[in-house]
């Protein structure tokens, strides 16, 4: 056990998938050539105005409705003033003192099922700044930097956290989980990789029984969970071993490096600028209609983390099945679809299984195949009532995948319907026959080769055997049971 206790609070930023920016009319791109997506607003230009996308409000109520936030009934802009390359007006325009959600919080499924609560801050809206490509190097050796300001002025909402969370497995279960919130509510793409969805955390340790806070680092621009999980924990070995020696923390901006993992100091945020927040007198403040947030309120969908429990509590799914199944807002749907009409727990089985699998060839995900819900749900039907077997199932799956028919179909033209057993036992007795020796080992009451018969069985009849039937049938051929 460490005689110190780490305390991290993440700042998540999320790009809005709105049609235009937070401030004109620009619309937002991905990979589209450098500054084609520019105005004299979001360029900064004398003697512009910006006014504020409605849209971009909304998502930030949906966002801070989903963490419980309480909404302010009336926020403001300010301006947050620094100098910078990536932002023409040298100011960003942000959310200060009086952010649009005010305190929430979050609660996450670890993966031993228990509960990680954690305490949201607040989630206020801002404007992202251009994107900086340093040439030849990073920024401390470049040649050059170049601008691209297609990205200037996407709304963001950022997400501060409480100093809830003890350690970086539980910041990926959260952050996890909170992007998988956030697809749900359908506010963003929340990539990591395409920097739709950045976070950064704040690392600081404390000995153990201590409620006074350590001095914190802050750890910059992970590009995926797993870095920053990884970063988190070297970030807290590092910290450990320099009080350990007796040293002290300085507050700094690190970096974790993943190839080597290794933390490089990026910057002292002791130096780090003043930035003269001021309210931007450009903007008039947000004052949405309660009857707005309250209607946004009742439309909210059901959420992954609480449709979890509701898929264990009331549906017969494992802890696991639900995670597999709520890992997109599309599975979500369409295997609500198969289990509204057959067992929920066998269409959980079939689709996050088999579907999944024999899929894979494809690359389709389920609701892009030909196999709809209804075919999954009629799938699981015909198994109950005996009329495939499983190894015929997987064919009969395999068969709609291709046409896209009915299963019932596709056991007709295929002949895959199982076989009755008058015609069944016959087979039996002939395999009886042919094999002595494996009889006699079912005599002696090695039932192991029971899966003997079965296999065999299955290879006479092209799998439309029933397995239960097969057992059952070559206990009574040589055992007269
Ligand atoms: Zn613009």
């Amino acid at each position: 056990m460490s005689a110190y206790e780490p305390v991290i609070g993440v700042e998540i930023h999320v790009q809005l998938s709105t049609r235009t920016k937070m401030f004109c009319g620009c619309e937002l791109s991905f990979g589209d050539p450098p500054n084609t997506h520019t105005c004299p607003v979001c360029l900064a230009h004398p003697g512009v105005l910006p006014v504020v996308n409605e849209e971009a409000i909304r998502r930030a109520l949906v966002i801070g409705l989903a963490l419980g936030c309480e909404i302010a009934p009336r926020s403001i802009f300010h301006r947050k003033n620094y100098f910078y390359p990536d932002l023409p007006k040298a100011y960003q325009v942000s959310q200060f003192d009086i952010p649009i959600c005010g305190r929430g919080e979050f609660t996450a499924i670890r993966e031993d099922g228990s509960e990680l609560t954690v305490g949201i801050t607040r989630a206020h809206l801002e404007e992202d700044a251009a994107k900086l490509t340093h040439e030849g190097g990073r920024r401390a050796g470049a040649e050059g930097s170049v601008v691209d300001f297609n990205r200037g002025g996407t709304p963001l909402v950022e997400i501060v956290t409480e100093p809830d969370l003890r350690s970086g497995s539980d910041v990926a279960t959260f952050l996890r989980q909170l992007r998988q919130t956030l697809l749900f509510l359908g506010v963003s793409d929340c990539s990591m990789e395409e920097g739709s969805m950045r976070a950064d955390a704040n690392v600081s340790i404390r000995p153990v029984g201590s409620h006074e806070l350590g001095t914190k680092t802050e750890l910059k621009n992970m590009n995926s969970f797993r870095f920053l999980e990884r970063g988190i924990e070297a970030e807290i070995a590092r910290q450990e071993r320099i009080l350990s020696e007796g040293g002290r923390i300085s507050q700094e901006t690190v970096h974790y490096e993943p190839e080597t993992g290794h933390i490089t100091s990026l910057r002292s945020k002791e130096e780090s600028h003043d930035y003269r927040y001021f309210p931007e007198p450009d903007l008039v403040p947000v004052v949405p209609d309660p009857a707005w947030v309250e209607s946004l309120r009742a439309e909210q969908p059901e959420l992954p983390v609480p449709l979890r429990r509701r898929m264990v509590a009331e549906m017969g799914l494992s802890a696991e099945d639900a995670e597999v199944l709520t890992e997109s807002p599309e599975l979500v749907e369409y295997f609500m679809q198969a289990a509204a009409l057959a067992d929920p727990k066998a269409c959980a089985n079939w689709i996050r299984g088999e579907l999944r699998a024999q899929l894979r060839e494809t690359g389709e995900e389920p609701w892009q195949s030909k196999v709809t819900p209804a075919h999954v749900a009629a799938l699981v039907d015909l198994l109950a009532a005996g009329t495939v077997s499983v190894p015929a199932a997987k064919e009969v799956l395999a068969g709609m995948i291709q046409t896209g028919d009915q299963p019932a179909a596709v056991v007709e033209s295929k002949g895959l319907a199982a076989m009755d057993d008058g015609d069944l036992a016959a087979i039996i007795a002939e395999l009886v026959a042919a094999n002595p020796d494996q009889a006699q080992q079912l005599r002696d009451g090695k039932d192991k080769v029971l899966g003997f018969f079965v296999g065999q069985a299955m290879k006479q009849t092209g799998g439309r055997a029933n397995p239960q039937s097969v057992q059952k049938l070559v206990r009574e051929a040589v055992l007269g049971e």
